[in-house]
C-alpha cells in the first residue's frame, strides 16, 4: 500500500482548501452586516481530502464509501443544527441514525477480547449498540471542544497518526485498511490546525461533529482485526483529552462534595475555564494538544509492551495518567496568564500552609511602607522564604510572630512555587534586597531616617553609604554590627530609640532577627521594623547578588548555594515545601473553618 502517496494527496487537498476557507472567513468577518449562517467547513475539507486520497480504491472498498457517505450526512445535519436553537439534539439524533446505518453496512464492533482471557467474545446484537454509542460519544466529545476548533482537528490528526504507527508496529493483527485510513485522516486533519483559529469564530460545531464521527469510525475499522488491545487502547487517545476537557469542571467541583457537582451554576469545559483564567488561546491549544501527544506516546509504549502482562500494563497506565495530571496542574501554575492585572487596590491576605501571606508586589510594598510611616506606631514586616515557612511549622514562637506581623511578603522562589501549586494569587516575590531599597525610598519620601543593625563590623556602614548613593535624600540615623552580647543589647536598643528612625533594618538571620524585633518592637517605637537576612552583605558589596537572569528564573537560591556551600542544608526546604503543598492540595477541604492554603 502506498502510504506516503495517500498521505501526500490528503495534505495536498486539505492544505490549500483550509487556506482558501481561512481567507474567505477573514474577508467575511471583516465585512459588517449579516446575518450570516454559522458555518464550519473543517469537516467538509476533511471529507473532500479523504475522498480524493481514497478515490482509486473506492470501488473495491464499500466500507470506506459508507464511512464517507455517513460523514457527509453528519456534516449536513450538524450544519443545519448549528443554525437552529435545538440543534444539539438534531445533531445527536443524526449521528445515532447514521451510526446504526454504518453498523448495518458491516462497520461494527463484533467481538471483544476480555483482558484476562484468550478468547474472543461475540457481542451479537450488542455489537451495533456498542457501535452507535461509541460513534455518538466520539462526535459529542469532539463537538464539546468545537469553540477551539484546532483542538478537535489536532486531536483527530494525532490520534489517527498514532493509530497508523500502531498498525505499522503490529501489522499482523491490525490490517492495512485501518493503516491506510488512519494515515489519510492524519494528513487531512493536521494541516488545518494552523488555520483553525479563525474558523472557530463562527462558533459552529458541524466540523467537530464530523471529525469526531470520522475518528470513531476509523478506530472501529482499525479494531476489527484485533479487538484485544486496539479496542482497549485507541479509545484512550481518541476520547482521552476531549473527555478530560469536558469533565474537568465536574471533577474540580467534586473536591467540594457531590452537591457542588449536582448544583454547580456554571459548568465550563476545561478550555473555557482556562480561557476565562487568562490563558491565551494558543496556550490552551498547546496544552490540550500536548496532552494528546502524551497519551499517544503512552499508547505506543503499551503496544510495544504487548507481551507484558495486563496487570503491569494497567499499573503503567495509572502511573502515567497520574503523572500527566500532576504535570498539567504544575504547568498551569507556571504559564504566564495574560490577565495578571494591576496590583489589587487592597491586598487580600491568603494563607499558605497555615501561615498568613500578603501577595504584594514591590510597588505595593512602597505604598504600604509610606502608609506605615504616616501611622507612626510600630509595624513589623516579615519576608519569609521557603526555609522560614518550614521552620515556622516546627517553631511555634516564630509562627506566632508571623501570625501577628503587619505585612508578610513572599520572598524566595520556593514560597511562590508553593503558592502557585496551591492556586493562591501570589505571582511575584519581593526579594530582600529589593524590599530594603523600597523601604529606604519610602523613608526618604517621608523624610524619615533608617537605622541598620546587623552583619559583620563595617557591613552596615558600607551598606548605608551605598544606599545613600542610590537614593537621593536618604538619611541614616545609625549603624551597628550584629555581633553583640546580651549585655550590650539594652544599649543598642536605647541608641535606636533615641535616634527615632522611621525604618529599622535588622540583619541577624532567620529566625533570630524576627525574635529580636518582636522582643523590642514596642520599646523601640520604630514605625517599620524588618528582618533583612543577608541583604546588607549584598548591598554593601561584600557578597554578589545572582545575575539578573537567575533572579528572573527564580534561581537566586542556586547561586547563593554555589557561592556559599554551607547553605546546602537549607536547600532541603525547597522539596519540603513542595511536598507539603502537594499534601495540602490532596487534603479534603474542611467544611467548617477556612483551610490553610486557601484564600481568607
Ligand atoms: N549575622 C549577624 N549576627 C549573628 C549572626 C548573623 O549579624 O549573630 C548576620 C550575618 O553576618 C549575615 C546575616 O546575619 O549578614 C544573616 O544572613 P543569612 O544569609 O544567613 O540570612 P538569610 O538572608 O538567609 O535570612
Amino acid at each position: 500500500m502506498d502510504y506516503l502517496g495517500s498521505f501526500s494527496t490528503s495534505v495536498a487537498v486539505a492544505l490549500p482548501a483550509a487556506a482558501i476557507v481561512y481567507l474567505w472567513e477573514r474577508w467575511r468577518l471583516a465585512r459588517p452586516g449579516g446575518p450570516y449562517a454559522r458555518a464550519d467547513f473543517s469537516g467538509l475539507i476533511l471529507l473532500i481530502a479523504l475522498a480524493a486520497a481514497w478515490w482509486p480504491h473506492l470501488a473495491d472498498n464499500p466500507q470506506l464509501t459508507a464511512v464517507l457517505f455517513g460523514g457527509g450526512l453528519i456534516f449536513l445535519i450538524a450544519a443545519l443544527a448549528d443554525n437552529w436553537s435545538k440543534g444539539w439534539w438534531l445533531a445527536l439524533l443524526g449521528v445515532g441514525v447514521i451510526a446504526a446505518l454504518l453498523s448495518y453496512q458491516g462497520i461494527t464492533v463484533r467481538v471483544v477480547n476480555l483482558p484476562f482471557s484468550q478468547d474472543d467474545i461475540s457481542l451479537g446484537w450488542l455489537g451495533p449498540v456498542v457501535t452507535v454509542v461509541w460513534l455518538v460519544i466520539c462526535s459529542v466529545l469532539f463537538a464539546q471542544a468545537a469553540t477551539i476548533l484546532a483542538v478537535p482537528l489536532g486531536v483527530a490528526g494525532l490520534a489517527a497518526g498514532t493509530l497508523f504507527l500502531v498498525c505499522l508496529l503490529q501489522p499482523t493483527i491490525t490490517g492495512p485498511v485501518a493503516a491506510f485510513m488512519a494515515v489519510m485522516m492524519c494528513g487531512a486533519a493536521l494541516p488545518q490546525v494552523p488555520f483553525a483559529r479563525l474558523l472557530s469564530y463562527a462558533q459552529a460545531r458541524a466540523g467537530a461533529y464530523t471529525v469526531g464521527y470520522l475518528v470513531g469510525a476509523i478506530s472501529i475499522i482499525g479494531a476489527l482485526k484485533n479487538t484485544a488491545f486496539l479496542v482497549a487502547l485507541v479509545p484512550v487517545i481518541i476520547v482521552g483529552v476531549p473527555l478530560f476537557a469536558a469533565t474537568y469542571s465536574y471533577a474540580a467541583e467534586l473536591r467540594r462534595g457531590w452537591r457542588a457537582v449536582v448544583f454547580a451554576e456554571r459548568r465550563g469545559h476545561l478550555h473555557d475555564l482556562l480561557l476565562r483564567q487568562g490563558y491565551s488561546e494558543w496556550q490552551v491549544i498547546g496544552l490540550l494538544l500536548g496532552g494528546t501527544v502524551y497519551l499517544c506516546l503512552l499508547v505506543l509504549l503499551l503496544v510495544w509492551m504487548i507481551e507484558v502482562t495486563f496487570v503491569v500494563k494497567t499499573v503503567v497506565v495509572i502511573a502515567a495518567l497520574a503523572f500527566g495530571l500532576l504535570f498539567l496542574y504544575t504547568l498551569l501554575r507556571f504559564l504566564p496568564q495574560s490577565r495578571t492585572g494591576q496590583p489589587p487596590a487592597t491586598i487580600r491576605q491568603v494563607r499558605l500552609l497555615g501561615m498568613p501571606l500578603d501577595p504584594i508586589t514591590l510597588a505595593d510594598a512602597l505604598e504600604e511602607a509610606e502608609r506605615f510611616l504616616e501611622e507612626d506606631h510600630p509595624h513589623m514586616i516579615i519576608t519569609p522564604d521557603a526555609s522560614a515557612v518550614i521552620r515556622a511549622q516546627r517553631d511555634p514562637e516564630l509562627r506566632e510572630i508571623i501570625e501577628q506581623a503587619d505585612l508578610v511578603a513572599p520572598d524566595g522562589a520556593g514560597v511562590v512555587l508553593a503558592a502557585r501549586l496551591l492556586n493562591l494569587p501570589v505571582n511575584v516575590r519581593c526579594a530582600g534586597c529589593d524590599m530594603v531599597e523600597q523601604l529606604c525610598r519610602a523613608a526618604a519620601n517621608k523624610r524619615r531616617a533608617v537605622y541598620l543593625l546587623g552583619g559583620e563590623p563595617g557591613v552596615a556602614e558600607q551598606a548605608a553609604a551605598n544606599l545613600q548613593q542610590r537614593i537621593a535624600g536618604l538619611q541614616v540615623a545609625g549603624c551597628h554590627d550584629g555581633y553583640f552580647s546580651d549585655e550590650e543589647e539594652p544599649q543598642i536598643v536605647e541608641d535606636i530609640r533615641s535616634k527615632r528612625p522611621g525604618v529599622l533594618l535588622v540583619a541577624l538571620g532567620i529566625p533570630r532577627q524576627e525574635k529580636w524585633i518582636k522582643k523590642h518592637l514596642e520599646e523601640l517605637g520604630v514605625p517599620i521594623c524588618i528582618g533583612v537576612g543577608g541583604s546588607l552583605d549584598v548591598i554593601s558589596g561584600r557578597k554578589r547578588r545572582a545575575p539578573v537572569w537567575m533572579q528572573r528564573a527564580g534561581l537566586e537560591w542556586l547561586y547563593r548555594t554555589i557561592k556559599e556551600p554551607s547553605r546546602l542544608p537549607r536547600l532541603v526546604a525547597l522539596p519540603e515545601i513542595v511536598w507539603m503543598s502537594i499534601r495540602e492540595l490532596l487534603r479534603p477541604p474542611d467544611t467548617g473553618s477556612s483551610p490553610p492554603g486557601s484564600e481568607d
